[in-house]
C-alpha cells in the first residue's frame, strides 16, 4: 500500500518509520515553516506524573512505550540516542510537602494501576542522587525515564531521507480520504495519515495549543542522572538531564497559543527553583530557551479519527513522546492481516466525512 503522511513531528516521523519497514511506500510532507513541537519537547517518559492530570488511560499508554516499544524501536536505529528508565524523582521544600501529598493522592489512588513508587529519606535519597543533600524527604518513581528527543528526530529524518519519498517545506493545503494537495495538485494514496499537530484544527474542532517554555542549561559542577519534578505550590520545575552536563529545565503551561519567546516570569521562577534545588546551578550557563505549543483537544487526550483512506492522530498534548510508539503499535494492529482487536479502542473514533476537500 502507498500512503501520504502530513506533517514530520515525532508522529509522522515514527509512524513513517514502522509503516516504511511494514512494507509501505510512504511519502511525509512537513510544511516547516517553524521549528515543531517535537523539537521543542523535554524527552521526559514519566507516565506517572500523566496520572496528576488524567484517566489511568496516558499512563498505560506510556509505560507500554517506556518498557517494550522505546527499547525495540532504539535497538534497530544505526546510531545511539540517550535514553534511560532507571526511575524518576520527586522533591519539595519542607515548608511545601502538602504539594506533594496532594499529587501522591492523585497519582497512588486511581482504582485501575498500580504506580510502583518508594518513600526516600535524605539517606535514601542521596544513594539515588548524591548530590542532593539538603532534602529530608522524597519519592522515587521507578518507571519513569527519558529520552534525547532532539538527536532521535534527526535520526530518523536522516533514515527517512533514504528510505521514503520526504518532502520539506511543502505545505499541505488540502486532506481528503484518499487525497491531499499541494503545490496546487490533488495527490491520491490509498491512504492519508493526518499528523499535523496543531495544523489539523479544521479535522479536530476542539483542537487548542497550550504553551510552553523551557530553558536549556550547562552545569558542569552538577550531576544528577534522574528526571527531578521539584513542587511547589505556584509552579512545577521538572529537571530532565541529558548527557555532558545540559539539564532541561521546564515548563510552564500556558492556556494560550501563544509563540513568543519565553516570558520574564516563567524564567524567573524556573531558575529560581533549580538554585533551590542545587546551589551549584548558580554557575550554570544558559545555553538557549524554547517555547512553544503543545497540540491538545478535550480532557488532555488522544484521538485517533478514521475513515476508508484517511486517519488523523491528533491531541498528543504533553506526552508525544511517551505515548507515540503505543499509538502508532494501535495502528498497526488496524492494518495489519489478522485484524486483532485493538489495545485501546476508547481513542478510536469511526468518522464520515462527504468527499469535498477538507482544508
Ligand atoms: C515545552 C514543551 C515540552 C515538552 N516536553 C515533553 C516531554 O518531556 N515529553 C513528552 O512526551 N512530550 C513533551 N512535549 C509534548 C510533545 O512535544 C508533543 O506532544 C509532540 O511533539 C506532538 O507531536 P506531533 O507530531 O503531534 O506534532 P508536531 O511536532 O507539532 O508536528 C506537526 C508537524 O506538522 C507539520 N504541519 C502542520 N501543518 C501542515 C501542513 N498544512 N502541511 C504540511 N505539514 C504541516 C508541522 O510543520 C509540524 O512539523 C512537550 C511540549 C512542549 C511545548
Amino acid at each position: 500500500m502507498n500512503a501520504a503522511i502530513v506533517g514530520a513531528g515525532i508522529l509522522g516521523k515514527l509512524l513513517a518509520w514502522s509503516l516504511q519497514r511494514a512494507g509501505w511506500q510512504i511519502t511525509l510532507i512537513d510544511a516547516g515553516k517553524t521549528q515543531n513541537c517535537s523539537q521543542a519537547a523535554a524527552g521526559l517518559l514519566t507516565p506517572v506524573a500523566e496520572l496528576e492530570k488524567n484517566s489511568s488511560l496516558i499512563y498505560q499508554l506510556g509505560i507500554k512505550a517506556l518498557q517494550d516499544h522505546w527499547p525495540a524501536i532504539l535497538a534497530e536505529l544505526p546510531e545511539n540516542i540517550y535514553f534511560q528508565n532507571k526511575g524518576s524523582i520527586l522533591l519539595s521544600h519542607i515548608r511545601d510537602q502538602a504539594e506533594i501529598q496532594h499529587f501522591m493522592d492523585l497519582v497512588t489512588h486511581k482504582t485501575d494501576v498500580t504506580v510502583r513508587y518508594e518513600a526516600l529519606n535524605q539517606k535514601t535519597l542521596t544513594t539515588l542522587e548524591p548530590e542532593l543533600t539538603h532534602f529530608q524527604k522524597g519519592y522515587y518513581f521507578p518507571d519513569e525515564g527519558l529520552l534525547d528527543n532532539q538527536t532521535l528526530l534527526s535520526v530518523l529524518e536522516k533514515i527517512l531521507e533514504t528510505r521514503v519519498t520526504f518532502l520539506k517545506n511543502t505545505e499541505v493545503t488540502a486532506i481528503a480520504p484518499h487525497q491531499i494537495t499541494f503545490n496546487n495538485k490533488i495527490h491520491t494514496f490509498d491512504w492519508v495519515f493526518d499528523c499535523r499537530g496543531l495544523g489539523a484544527k479544521s479535522q479536530f474542532s476542539d483542537l487548542r495549543g497550550i504553551r510552553g517554555e523551557l530553558i536549556w542549561v550547562y552545569a558542569p559542577d552538577v550531576h544528577i542522572t534522574r528526571p527531578i519534578r521539584f513542587m511547589h505550590p505556584r509552579y512545577r520545575l521538572y529537571l530532565a538531564p541529558r548527557v555532558d552536563h545540559i539539564y532541561l529545565l521546564g515548563a510552564s503551561e500556558v492556556e494560550a497559543e501563544d509563540y513568543s519567546a519565553i516570558s520574564v516570569r516563567s524564567t524567573l521562577e524556573l531558575l529560581t527553583a533549580l538554585y533551590c534545588l542545587h546551589p551549584k546551578f548558580a554557575e550554570a550557563r544558559i545555553i538557549k530557551t524554547t517555547t512553544h505549543c503543545r497540540p491538545t483537544l478535550a480532557h488532555h487526550l488522544p484521538k485517533i479519527k478514521y475513515t476508508q483512506g484517511l486517519m488523523a492522530i491528533n491531541g498528543l498534548y504533553r506526552h508525544g513522546f511517551l505515548i507515540a510508539p503505543t499509538l502508532i503499535h494501535d495502528i498497526l494492529r488496524y492494518f495489519s492481516v489478522e485484524k486483532p482487536p485493538l489495545h485501546y479502542p476508547t481513542l478510536w473514533e469511526e468518522t464520515c466525512y462527504d468527499h469535498s476537500s477538507i482544508e
